[in-house]
């Protein structure tokens, strides 16, 4: 007899999980052009946020439940009723609204809770009420489940389902489970606790021990009907189990797995690009599925049998998510309407001011670079959406440097304050230092880098290079992001972001 094909819930927290880990935050912009991909991309849960945390948390996630439709929009909330009530607020203009609430129920996290057990449980059945009192749609997770007592673990799902959640999550929270360990949890969870049939269990593995995906399918051999993931496996520490991961193992062993999901599998790379390009973080050549060289056949054995018959050495097309060739897409001669289309083509819906500073850069680029490609316009994109939320107070006029064997790196920068053109000079340990320097001085900002990351957005001698920091002025830490054919000259603008957020009233990455 044939098994059924079950569905498979796909829950994407790149925007809580991945978000709240170290060089990934984002501002509402960025965040809400990522939750627009992943409606595309067709994820069934987008957890937005964690409303309680801050100001600006509670914003986006209120700004995606208010503009991104299809998929139903979630909030994390602690067991406690000023979480759950300003998640509710948060979530509200979703068509479809979530609030997940959750509590430690390990031995430590009732340690460090100062909770007995009993009141552990109380606290959920509180809080599950409550959710359930302000939306339909009520999730709640154990967290540290896989270091939960099994007996304690049976009792409080039992009351959270009573008390009215429609899905339960096991988190692997510290990624300490072993695929067939942990399939087993889900078993004894469907056997021993009495009402399991009347919500989803749901799964959130962690990648310290790299088997946050391996955990999650095995849970899906065990009776689990909803994944949580993210996009390039970002989340805490190791990551969470990663998003293309789970979808093309279902996709590919369907066979095996018996499971299904309704993700546009084509949509995969762009997503993952996105993803990218918003934060300057790349994932390794040789990551599953969006990794450089995932779909890349060097050898010469494999690319014999490549091109013989594709089935060989490839278990899925390119095409299935949505890889193809870096195209020249625009020229010189293109028009803002041609670049505001494409753009849109790309999941970038940006308008009004930051649209035309976009434009100008795309023609400034376009008079140095014959062909511009979508990872160009990205790296544009990029630029301005990071920069949003800030006032621009200093402009770039001018910039030179100089270096090399035996001689002093200096640079020269000129800077605008409103109808005030300022110059300074300083000498540095290289260039980008030297150029650093010398905005220091004029901005009278002294700042410590953080992080500074380059990537190549594009191939060949004129490529552009993207340069993404992370820089602490004052006690805030600032992401700053600038794209030039020239790397110092892009180092430079990232910087000059960085200084305009602290200056201009832009939001801080660091929480
Ligand atoms: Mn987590």
């Amino acid at each position: 007899m044939a098994q059924k094909t079950e569905h498979i819930t796909i829950f994407d927290t790149t925007l809580r999980d991945g978000e709240q880990s170290p060089g990934f935050s984002m501002n509402i912009e960025e965040k809400l052009a990522m939750a627009l991909q992943l409606a595309k991309l067709n994820v069934d849960v987008i957890e937005a946020g964690f409303p309680q945390a801050s100001v600006g948390d509670f914003e986006a996630v209120h700004a995606i439940a208010r503009k991104v439709k299809g998929p139903v929009i979630a909030g994390l909330a602690r067991a406690i009723a000023g979480d759950i009530d300003r998640c509710a607020e948060a979530v509200k203009p979703a068509k479809r609204r979530r609030i997940h609430t959750f509590i430690g129920t390990s031995p430590s996290h009732l340690r460090m809770m100062r909770k007995t057990p009993a009141e552990a449980l109380k606290m959920a059945v509180e809080a599950v009420k409550r959710a359930a009192a302000r939306v339909e749609d009520v999730e709640f997770s154990t967290m540290d489940a896989s270091r939960t007592d099994r007996a304690f673990l049976y009792d409080i799902l039992e009351a959270a389902i009573a008390a009215g959640a429609r899905t339960v999550n096991i988190p692997d929270t510290v990624g300490y489970a072993i695929p067939q360990e942990f399939g087993q949890l889900i078993a004894h969870i469907r056997a021993n606790v009495p009402n399991i049939n009347k919500a989803v269990i749901s799964v959130h593995c962690h990648d310290d021990l790299g088997m946050a995906v391996a955990n999650s399918l095995s849970a899906i051999q065990n009776g689990a009907r909803q994944i949580e993931c993210a996009v390039n496996g970002i989340g805490e520490r190791a990551g969470n189990a990663s998003l293309e991961e789970v979808v093309m193992a279902i996709q590919t062993r369907r066979d095996f797995l018996k499971a299904k999901t309704q993700v546009r599998s084509r949509e995969i790379h762009k997503t993952s690009r996105l993803l990218i390009s918003i934060t300057g973080v790349t994932v390794q050549p040789n990551k599953a599925i969006v990794g450089e060289n995932a779909f890349a056949h060097e050898s010469g054995i494999h690319q014999d049998g490549v091109l013989k018959e594709r089935t060989t050495f490839e278990i899925m097309t390119p095409a299935s998510i949505g890889l193809t060739k870096s195209r020249i897409v625009l020229g010189k001669h293109s028009g803002r309407h041609a670049f505001s289309k494409r753009l849109e083509e790309l999941g970038y819906q940006i308008r009004g001011d930051a649209l035309n500073a976009a434009f100008e850069k795309f023609k400034a680029l376009a008079d140095k670079k014959k062909e511009i490609f979508d990872e160009d316009l990205e790296a544009i994109v990029g630029e301005e959406m990071s920069a949003f939320d800030a006032k621009r107070v200093f402009e770039m006029v001018h910039w030179q440097s100089t270096s090399g064997a035996n001689s002093i790196p200096t640079a020269t920068v000129s800077l605008k304050k409103e109808a005030q053109v300022i110059t300074d000079s300083a000498i540095g340990d290289g260039p980008v230092d030297a150029t650093y320097k010398a905005i220091e001085r004029i901005t009278g900002v002294k700042g410590r880098l953080m992080s500074y990351n380059i990537r190549s957005v594009t191939l060949g001698k004129e490529a552009v290079g993207e340069v993404t920091i992370r820089v602490r002025i004052g006690g805030q830490e600032y992401t700053g992001k600038g794209s030039s054919t020239d790397v110092i000259e892009a180092s430079a603008k990232a910087l000059l972001a960085a200084i305009n957020k602290n200056l201009g009233g832009g939001r801080a990455a660091a929480r």
